[in-house]
């Protein structure tokens, strides 16, 4: 779609830190993350929700997940995760996102997206 800025995001239209990419699924920091690593996992065929989602698109989503977790939790010492996924009025941005949202037992850092992006891809 044109004016949705995820999928500008997808298209390299707009920056972002990207930490994933496959050939259905494009991952990237949440700008105002929640905590360190704060990762959202769009297809990159434009869809709205979890209603609207295709299976295929909902099964890539998850293994993707499950792989940033792996990528997270190997690069910051990660004891958790919240997944997090919002619609209708409580969804801002009008593309599916899943959140994916490391949990810290104990760490009071609070470094920045752009801080965590190098950390996580070099
Ligand atoms: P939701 O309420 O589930 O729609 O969440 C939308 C999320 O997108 C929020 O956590 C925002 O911080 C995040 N967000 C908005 N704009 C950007 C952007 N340009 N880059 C990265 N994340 C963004």
């Amino acid at each position: 779609m044109n004016d949705c800025l995820f999928c500008k995001i997808e298209k390299g239209e707009i920056p972002s830190f990207k930490i994933y990419e496959d050939d259905f699924v494009f991952a990237f920091l949440d700008i105002d993350p929640k905590s360190e690593g704060h990762t959202l996992i769009i297809p990159k065929k434009h869809t709205l929700d979890l209603q609207s989602i295709e299976k295929d698109s909902l099964l890539a989503i998850l293994e993707a997940a499950k792989k940033v977790m792996n990528l997270l939790s190997q690069k910051l010492p990660v004891d958790g995760f919240t997944i997090m996924q919002n619609n209708g009025a409580a969804q801002e941005v009008k593309h599916f996102h899943l959140h994916v949202i490391p949990y810290y037992t104990n760490t009071k850092e609070k470094r920045t997206p752009e801080e965590i992006h190098a950390l996580i891809t070099k």
